[in-house]
């Protein structure tokens, strides 16, 4: 058997119903927002922009924005993160690696890490995808604190609610 069939008609579009329980695609025209209020600060370097908030399944896609000389605090990784670097150049103080501008990192389950963005880096933007959980620890591995998707909409709602935007305004991003 081949790996695919004859198709008589490839671009004819798929003609039945999608399924029922299916879910709503998220489309996002202006990823990289330009309007400042869509980036959630974390710390007064960090900010991130969330994409798609996936409480079913446990992980986030969102952008994470560092700009000069930013760290993003030490923590764990228990499942793993896919990163695609869109601006800047970063990397952790516990890898001799760069992360640059164009460049893909999967961090396996058991990284724990601290993101650093060096000085002459006026701004980084990277897009992660993070499962499960991230778990911020001591440099002996105590942890500190964690955040998981439903701490990145609590963060959500509570900043669209103050800039304006409306708490609903995370919504469109959860699925
Ligand atoms: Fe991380």
């Amino acid at each position: 058997m081949p790996v695919q069939e004859h198709d008589d008609d490839p671009r004819m579009p798929y003609q039945l119903p999608f399924p029922k329980e299916a879910q709503e695609e998220i489309v996002v025209a202006d990823a990289i927002a330009q309007d400042e209020r869509i980036w959630v600060p974390q710390t007064e370097n960090v900010s991130f922009r969330p994409l798609c908030l996936n409480r079913s399944q446990g992980y986030w896609m969102n952008l994470l924005r560092v700009r000069k000389s930013g760290v993003l605090s030490r923590h764990r990784h228990p499942q793993p993160v896919h990163g695609f670097v869109l601006k800047g150049r970063w990397h952790y103080l516990e890898h001799d690696w760069i992360a640059q501008e164009g460049g893909y990192v999967y961090e396996p389950p058991g990284e724990t890490h601290t993101l650093v963005v060096p000085d002459d880096v006026e701004e980084m933007i990277t897009y992660f995808q993070v499962n499960g959980v991230m778990l911020y620890v001591d440099p002996w591995g105590k942890t500190m604190g964690y955040e998981d998707v439903f701490t990145k909409i609590d963060m959500c709602r509570k900043h669209y609610e103050e800039v304006g935007l409306g708490a609903d305004y995370v919504e469109q991003f959860i699925r």
